[in-house]
């Protein structure tokens, strides 16, 4: 049997609704990766292309949170943006429309926790003279904008703090911006500030040079180059003298390059990087989309972590990562250069064979949490030994035998998440827990499918729940709830039999042992895809035509065919994926996962399941009689628990979960809990 997609379902949407995430111990990652788009890229290329005029088209734009934002910032400044066979076409505003518009109320923008969006978008509008309001979550409206704001204010906007004097929100109000002499800004504090000048300023440098001075010593300076090669690259050529002064050249006009090509996120590869190095085995992990040309300043991560022991190949375009033969050593890094990516060197440090010390990170302070903290904090649960200083931190590796399984609060900070992710490789082989794993979504909401995708381990390490019983007992909905809820797969193990049985009947062939071997043959010819709730063999569509009970019927009767079990055999044993599985059917918990560290037997009685497989097929508009569906259901467990293959019965060590007087809910309510207590967090 050949499957194109596989049965086991981990599926963003329901990932995101997921209070926790328990990840396994994982053994290595290895295999090639393409990584979404960068970050700081994508949200300057969307602000530059709405500033641009005319079209322009953008390949491998990150979808996420912070990009989300952005892009519905622009349409509700009236950007016409569209998706067109995986590409963006953005045409550019009308910005003397934009600036002449007069609104009695400000356009509302809400730009969520994304300062890559908040301090350039606040530097355009008030450029621009557009009458609006800018806010975010909680969190925005904690970060300091005070000196970009300043800055403007030098200008001659007219900007107002809607509550808290130097945060978030923001209004605007219309104005018209005189540029004569320098403007100065203050570096130390977030260099998105002078990007948020930079981007902004020569929509008013029509006139006059522009020149923007810096304040103190500019942090974060390849986040800085990375904004000078983008503006570049729309026409507009910056000179700097050092980092102190840079000079937007009058009469400069943005022009698109028609094209834009979003590298690979260089801070979302570090984890890739990290884990490649941290993995037990001898396979490298691959990361396409990203190498020595990178405009990233982080990729000087790939520097770090070659300090620290990291095997590391670079290409033009791509990086090798070997797994580290020799125990990781600790470094002593300035990390000014590479803020972000520095935080995945923590995790790496937790591995080490000597202390790390990393300085000059004061700006974690400010970021979607107090990262210095919170690292400081998370990795302490983990077993280990950390100081911090006011923009410094020191991390002890956790010595084997000290590792603690930890539950790791996220703060809804993205790069938490990731970075914790990788603890789960430590040598004593403990899971981790990640609270509110939605949280990844700011910048790589497929973070855990793709991590999982490349992880190995031994599989007993991969957690099985069981869930059997009777026709008609519920167990297909509650093993796909309970999956649901803990981000596993889901094995929904009568679907192959139906299939096997409707095919072979299709084909005429009657159900009976003498023609077993023929059916079993036919199982290794199927070609199967699974997408959620459909299903799709050899090409047709299937899901709902295998509910019927006929169908059902006739599962059973191929069901009790051993050469079919035998087909259908490693087929099911290969579901038992990271992070986990939920498998529903007969033999789950006896023959195919025995191991398995949650078996349930859901039961009721006859008459109570009758009423709601009566009440299931009258709601889906079929005619069903009570009693016709009482009588097949009771003919159905009598052959089901007499037959002497895979007869019905609950596995050894099964939990008999009699669910008569139960809602759904309650059902997947005392399953979870039963799953919870065995739970080591
Ligand atoms: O669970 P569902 O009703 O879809 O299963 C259809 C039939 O397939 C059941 O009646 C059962 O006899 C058989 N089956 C089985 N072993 C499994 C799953 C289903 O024998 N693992």
């Amino acid at each position: 049997m050949k499957f194109i997609a596989s049965i086991h379902r981990l599926t963003t949407p329901f990932m995101f609704s997921i209070p926790h995430l328990d990840l396994p111990s994982i053994q290595s990652l290895d295999g090639v990766v393409q990584l979404p788009g960068s970050k700081s890229i994508s949200n300057r290329v969307l602000l530059l292309c709405a500033l641009s005029p005319g079209l322009s088209v953008v390949h491998d734009l990150l979808d996420s949170d912070d990009t989300q934002v952005m892009l519905d910032a622009l349409r509700a400044l009236g950007c016409d943006i569209n998706e067109v066979n995986n590409h963006l076409e953005i045409t550019g505003l009308d910005l003397d429309r934009l600036k002449s518009t007069s609104r009695t109320e400000p356009l509302p923008l809400f730009l969520g926790n994304a300062g890559t969006a908040m301090r350039p978008l606040t530097a355009a509008l008030a450029a621009l003279g557009v009458h609006c309001t800018l806010s975010g979550v909680a969190r925005m409206h904690e970060r300091p904008i005070e000196d970009l704001v300043d800055a403007l204010r030098q200008l001659g906007a007219q900007i107002e703090y809607s509550q808290n004097e130097g945060f978030p929100p923001l209004q605007i109000l219309p104005s018209r911006m005189s540029v004569k002499s320098a403007v100065r800004v203050r570096g130390d504090v977030s260099s998105q500030f002078l990007t948020a000048l930079l981007l902004a300023l020569p929509l008013v440098s029509q006139d006059h040079d522009i020149v923007i001075e810096v304040v103190g010593e500019l942090i974060s300076k390849p986040y800085v180059l990375i904004t000078l090669k983008l503006l570049d690259q729309f026409g507009v050529h910056i000179s700097r003298t050092d980092w102190q002064c840079f000079t937007i050249p009058k009469g400069s006009q943005y022009r698109s390059p028609g094209e834009v090509y979003i590298e690979a996120d260089a801070s979302s590869a570090s984890y890739f990087i990290a884990a490649g190095a941290l993995s037990q085995g001898h396979l490298p992990l691959k990361i396409e989309g990203l190498g020595r040309d990178s405009i990233q300043g982080d990729i000087e991560f790939v520097k770090a972590a070659r300090a620290m022991g990291a095997d590391i190949q670079e290409g033009a375009n791509s990086l090798l990562i070997t797994p580290s033969q020799q125990q990781l050593t600790g470094i002593d890094l300035d990390c000014n250069h590479i803020p972000d990516a520095a935080m995945t060197l923590v995790i790496m440090a937790l591995f080490a064979s000597s202390p790390t010390t990393l300085r000059n990170i004061g700006s974690w302070r400010v970021k979607e949490t107090d990262r210095i903290k919170a690292m400081a904090q998370e990795c302490a649960k983990l077993g280990a030994q950390v100081t911090e200083g006011d923009d410094w931190i020191e991390v002890h590796p956790i010595p084997l035998g000290h590792w603690r399984r930890a539950s790791i609060h996220t703060y809804d900070d993205h790069r938490i998440a990731m970075c914790f992710a990788l603890a789960s490789l430590n040598p004593q082989h403990c899971p981790v827990r990640i609270l509110d794993p939605r949280c990844v979504g700011k910048t790589f909401p497929d973070f855990f499918e793709t991590f999982f995708a490349l992880a190995k381990t031994p599989s007993e390490r991969i957690p099985v729940i069981c869930i059997d019983g009777p026709t008609a007992s519920g167990k297909g909905t509650l093993a796909s709830l309970v999956a649901q809820q803990l981000g596993y797969g889901y094995l929904d193990s009568g679907a192959l039999y139906r299939i096997t049985a409707w095919h072979a009947s299709n084909l005429g062939i009657a159900l009976t042992l003498e023609h077993q071997t023929q059916i079993a043959q036919l199982v290794s010819e199927l070609s199967l895809q699974f997408e959620g709730e459909r299903i799709v063999v050899n090409g047709q569509e299937v899901s709902e035509v295998i509910r019927s009970e006929a169908v059902g019927m006739a599962a059973s009767q191929v069901s009790a065919l051993p050469l079919v079990r035998q087909a259908l055999f490693d087929l099911q044993r290969n579901t038992r994926r990271l992070p986990g599985l939920v498998a529903d059917g007969r033999d789950m918990g006896s023959v195919i996962f025995p191991d398995a560290e949650l078996k349930i037997y859901l039961t009721a009685d006859a008459s109570t399941r009758a009423k709601r497989r009566h009440k299931q097929l009258i709601s889906k508009g079929f005619s069903a009689k009570l009693e016709d569906l009482l009588a097949d259901l009771e003919a159905r467990d009598l052959r089901d628990t007499q037959r002497t293959v895979a007869p019905l019965k609950p596995a050894v060590g099964a939990m008999l979960l009699d669910n008569a007087h139960l809602s759904i809910e309650e059902t997947v309510e005392m399953v979870l809990t039963q799953w919870q207590s065995k739970q080591p967090f």
